[in-house]
């Protein structure tokens, strides 16, 4: 995410514009809004929970509300994140990843399982 200061606006990618030159072309990055070339990468400035400027940078959240918000947010995701590993299904798919990691080989699932069933792996 980039942020101009130019006009406030945000962006995702900057506009790519090639610049003629004697000798070829210089290639700048614009604003795609006002394609002014004063705008920077927003990271560490900005809340990572409301996306508000940050009392100084690297702070990550811009107040303690965000940060207790955002840091529960975090943990919601990494409790979810666990309980899908934790899932048989997501056990299942890695166990045949694995298999075919170590045994060079492009099982699928269904393959995998239909020959573990018939006790030939
Ligand atoms: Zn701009
Ligand atoms: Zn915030």
């Amino acid at each position: 995410m980039y942020h101009c200061s130019a006009c406030g606006r945000e962006f995702l990618y900057a506009k790519v514009y090639f610049e003629p030159r004697p000798l070829g072309s210089e290639r700048l990055l614009l604003c795609p809004y006002c394609d002014s070339m004063d705008f920077h990468e927003k990271k560490g400035e900005y809340c990572s929970y409301c996306g508000r400027r940050v009392p100084h940078p690297g702070a990550g959240y811009c107040s303690d509300s965000c940060r207790s918000a955002g840091e529960k947010l975090y943990a919601r995701q990494k409790e979810q994140e666990e309980k899908r590993k934790n899932s048989p299904l997501y056990k299942a798919v890695a166990e045949v990843d694995r298999y075919n990691l170590i045994h060079g080989c492009t099982l699928s699932y269904g393959q995998y399982y239909a020959l573990k069933g018939a006790g030939m792996l």
